[in-house]
């Protein structure tokens, strides 16, 4: 209540500083909010690309197996698809089986290779490296570019499920075969 005779108190004019103060405030929150905005507009997207997509189960038997060519491979060597690279994913997987004295001839992976053995004895080596004995159960993790190869024993057959990546289409990068004098020197699988 204003009595009779009091006088009103003057408003006062906040001073230039102030005004300018929450002015850059109000800025800074709205600069902080934008991204905030974006990023609730990508989710939503990505809500909806995820709301079209479904799992997918490739059936047992609906993918055939097939041979691995001559022309990167010494011996029988069969190849079952798990599942292909598909964008984003550039990972892929194939189970292969070696034929007692089947290998890989040598080659790098750009992102490297992981090899889970499922079954039997097998080899792999490493350029420079020993030749090593691989059975079911483990896992063999291959750094990008190390040069390397990998099949079954002499006398013993391997799968393996080899896990790797396309970078500009290329899974793997092929060399040379691994001569009969670089398999001899695999140790023996009882050791
Ligand atoms: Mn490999």
């Amino acid at each position: 209540m204003i009595r009779a005779g009091t006088k009103p108190l003057p408003l006062r004019t906040p001073p230039m500083e102030l005004i300018m103060k929450k002015f850059a405030a109000c800025a800074l929150s709205l600069s902080l909010l934008a991204p905030l905005c974006l990023s609730q507009n990508a989710a939503a997207a990505e809500q909806d690309a995820a709301a079209d997509a479904h799992q997918v189960v490739l059936k047992a038997g609906s993918q055939p197996s097939r041979k691995a060519g001559p022309k990167n491979f010494t011996g029988s060597v069969r190849v079952d698809p798990l599942f292909r690279a598909e964008a984003p994913v550039r990972t892929y997987a194939t189970s292969v089986t070696f034929e007692p004295g089947a290998r890989t001839f040598w080659h790098v992976h750009p992102t490297g290779q992981r090899l889970i053995v499922t079954a039997g004895v097998g080899l792999t080596q490493e350029w420079g490296g020993p030749v090593q004995v691989i059975r079911a159960g483990d896992v063999v993790v291959c750094p990008p570019d190390v040069k390397h190869w990998h099949g079954a024993s002499a006398s013993t057959s391997v799968t393996h499920i080899a896990i790797s990546e396309y970078v500009k289409d290329m899974g793997a990068r092929w060399m040379e075969e691994v001569s009969e004098e670089q398999y001899a020197k695999a140790p023996a699988l009882t050791d």
